[in-house]
């Protein structure tokens, strides 16, 4: 079965990315890789393995994962049908859903709970902004199998270890606690009995939520709607004994930690499926979009994806915002530069020049090459000129007449050291070794 696939467009209009989906180009491109090291770096130190799922789920994952009276669900999700077989499917707007599908499928929960760390792309039809984009970057953490609150701290000084790591500050912890469903059953009859002695205050947005997810109005950003948020009933009030202790205990923790966090007894997170613990990770520097880093407690959701019930906690970590703050706040990045440019100033050098410089490369030299331009290798001057903005420390000249005794010229490019010339080519390693000892 195949289909034509129909494209309004002419030769003439320039193809441009998809609006609110940015190209990541070099030289911002070397702070995602530093970045992604120090992640990788660290989750190994907290025994966290990676785990990558695809970026096209089943839309009924989320619907039933997330909630339908969300806002992902109800109008960010980008979904289609698959033409080929008609199937639902999704962009993954987040990656918790998916990793719990993943754990189930492959009953990765048979010989005990798991730590588990993703990085990638995800997908919601927002409004483009500063901090806000269609497709934008995530790093989370899930930790599966384990329902005492030692993890939720655990997750917690993870991420703030991270931003130490990265030499960031200024970023506040906010805590909540959710409690469990019947808890929050008694504290949603009373949110409504409040709200709705205030439905003049109520945005259209706000009416039509009271009575299908009145918590989510807490999360609301419409500041009309401030005083009367602030006076409503207030979860932690409504808490037993059981999920007291869990968060006090939580708290014990981070306190022992040295970890500051201020109670935000509104914080509820945007997704159906949190229960005990919330919390976010806040900056002022990035100006309405300061959540760097949200996540929580998820005791319900392996069970609502078909699997048999197991506790789970969790965070989601904003790569471009936190990006942002890190060029904000922090040293330029070095820019990336070769440590040796090659010139060759003959096509017929070319063979021989190139087996000398894959040598160099497998001895840990990063060497850049000139490239030819189809025709010859360009002037000298102009070879020179490129070695130059290159960065790179060393130039390689590989003479016709110097290869053919088996030698090249080593010329500084930064320091005004004269050319030097080295014999023997099949010791390119000890030279590499020299090289890199020089720098
Ligand atoms: P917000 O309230 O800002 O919409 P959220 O509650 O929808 O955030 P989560 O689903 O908790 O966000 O995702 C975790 C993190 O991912 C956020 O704290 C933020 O840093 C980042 N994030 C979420 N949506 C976007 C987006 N559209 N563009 C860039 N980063 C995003
Ligand atoms: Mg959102």
């Amino acid at each position: 079965m195949s289909e034509k696939i129909q494209v309004a467009s002419s030769k003439s209009t320039k193809l441009v990315a998809v609006k609110g989906m940015n190209d990541i180009l070099p030289p911002d491109s070397a702070r995602w890789e530093w970045f992604e090291a120090k992640v990788r770096h660290l989750m190994a130190r907290y025994a966290y393995r990676n785990i990558r799922t695809p970026i096209v789920e089943p839309t009924a994952l989320f619907v039933r994962g997330l909630g339908e009276v969300t806002d992902i669900v109800e109008k960010e999700m980008y979904s289609f049908e698959d033409r080929l077989n008609g199937e639902a499917l999704t962009l993954r707007p987040e990656c918790t859903a998916g990793v719990v599908r993943a754990v189930v499928e492959h009953n990765l929960l048979y010989e005990g709970g798991k730590r588990l760390y993703y990085m990638g792309p995800m997908f919601r039809h927002e409004r483009p902004q500063r901090g806000r984009y269609r497709q934008f970057h995530q790093v989370g953490a899930e930790v599966l199998g384990f329902g005492g609150p030692d993890v939720d701290a655990e997750l917690i000084l993870l991420a703030s270890s991270l931003f130490k790591q990265l030499g960031l500050r200024d970023i506040r912890l906010e805590l909540n606690s959710l409690g469990q469903p019947a808890e929050r059953l008694a504290h949603r009859a009373a949110l409504i009995v409040h709200f709705e002695q205030h439905l003049n205050v109520l945005g259209e947005e706000e009416k039509r939520r009271l009575h299908t997810n009145p918590m989510r109005i807490l999360d609301t950003k419409n500041p009309a709607m401030k005083s009367v948020v602030e006076s409503a009933p207030q979860l932690l009030s409504f808490l037993g004994e059981a999920s007291m202790a869990h968060f006090t205990a939580l708290r014990t923790i981070l306190d022992a930690n040295g970890l500051p966090y201020t109670i935000n007894p509104r914080l509820v997170r945007g997704l159906d499926y949190y229960n005990l613990t919330v919390f976010e990770f806040i900056t002022e520097s990035l100006g309405s979009q300061g959540t760097i880093c949200g996540g929580g407690r998820y005791d319900y959701l392996i069970e609502q994806v078909g699997g048999k019930p197991s506790p789970a906690v969790g965070w989601g970590l904003g790569i471009e915002r936190l990006l942002e703050l890190v060029k904000e706040q922090c040293e330029p990045m070095a820019a990336l530069t070769p440590d040796a440019y090659a010139i060759i100033p003959d096509v017929a050098s070319l063979p021989e020049a190139i087996r000398v410089i894959e040598a160099l490369r497998s001895a840990g030299i990063a060497v850049q090459m000139h490239a030819s331009a189809g025709e010859g290798m360009g002037s000298m001057k102009s070879q020179f000129k490129k070695a130059d903005s290159s960065g790179a420390a060393y130039g390689l000249i590989f003479g016709v007449d110097e290869l053919a005794l088996g030698q090249v010229t080593v010329k500084s490019l930064r320091d005004g050291v004269g050319a030097q010339r080295l014999e023997d080519l099949t010791c390119v390693a000890q030279w590499a070794h020299t090289l890199q000892s020089t720098h």
